[in-house]
């Protein structure tokens, strides 16, 4: 996992079935809990008063843990029936702190992602994934606008919120776990020569292509290295490169980055080796 889920289930509650039969939830419900206080106290406060409330939720999260108040295969009492009978609940902690809120915001989403994961539900905005606000104006059982406000405080809108979960979403297995970004293909190496020297550095070939570290290249050379936020690629002098990030490393194809740093480049064969050279 990811992150651990502290298992604090309250006993003696009640197993109703999804209106789909016992786990089959169809997606979750996005809560804050409205006061400021830790998971383990609103753990507590449920422990004590779910009766008298007639609430309790699968999960609480704050900015150091996750904790499961109840089996997430039967349903909560988290937003009134038509709610409770298809989805999950998970109550964000609120807190003032900002440096407390991302660490639990964090949580917030890995959390949400694994619930729709676990059951391949996908990320739908109003229909996975729903905000206590979205099911109080669609269903009218229950009048709370949670979690916007309080995302609001922190400058996060719902928009955000479906958004991370939809990249944790795709980061994840059904267990939660991040996948892994291990290279399945297997590269070979290549040397690398600018004006007849070696550099202490290495490129990769790739169906036929050799490619070369950008940033290491681009300043041994003189050239500048950008990001271009709306190609959402690595930019080199006025050139966009094509370029694949291994271990954080920015690689593009030596051909791609000697034309924008308008440096010749031979292909040494025998020797595995890109050959720059400024004119
Ligand atoms: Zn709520």
């Amino acid at each position: 996992m990811a992150y651990p889920i502290i298992n604090n289930i309250i006993p003696g509650l009640p197993k109703q079935a999804f209106r789909n039969g016992v786990g089959n939830y169809e997606g979750v419900v996005a809560h804050s809990t409205g006061s400021f206080a830790p998971d383990e106290n609103q753990v507590k406060y449920f422990q004590n008063n779910w009766q008298s409330r007639q609430a309790f939720v699968q999960f609480f999260v704050d900015w150091d843990s996750i904790r499961q108040t109840s089996d997430l295969n039967y349903r909560a009492w988290g937003a009134g029936p038509t709610a409770n009978q298809r989805y999950v609940h998970v109550e964000l902690c609120q807190t003032h702190d900002h440096a407390q809120f991302l660490e639990s915001y964090k949580r917030y989403v890995w959390v949400l992602a694994w619930i729709l994961k676990r059951k391949n539900l996908g990320v739908f905005d109003g229909k996975t994934l729903v905000s206590h606000d979205y099911c109080s104006k669609t269903f009218r059982d229950t009048t709370h606008t949670d979690p916007i406000g309080y995302l609001k405080e922190h400058g996060k809108t719902w928009a955000n919120l479906v958004a991370d979960v939809n990249a944790e979403y795709s980061k994840i297995d059904t267990n939660g776990n991040y996948l892994s970004t291990a290279k399945t293909e297997s590269v070979e190496k290549c040397k690398i020569q600018l004006n007849g020297i070696k550099l202490p550095i290495t490129g990769f070939l790739k169906a036929g292509v050799s490619y070369i570290p950008v940033r290491a290249i681009a300043e041994s050379a003189g050239g500048n290295v950008y990001w271009n936020q709306a190609t959402k690629q690595v930019k080199v002098n006025d050139h966009d490169l094509d370029e694949h990030i291994i271990d954080g490393v920015s690689y593009a194809p030596a051909r791609e980055l000697a034309a924008a740093l308008n440096l010749s480049v031979d292909w040494d064969q025998p020797n595995k080796t890109v050959k720059l050279s400024q004119a």
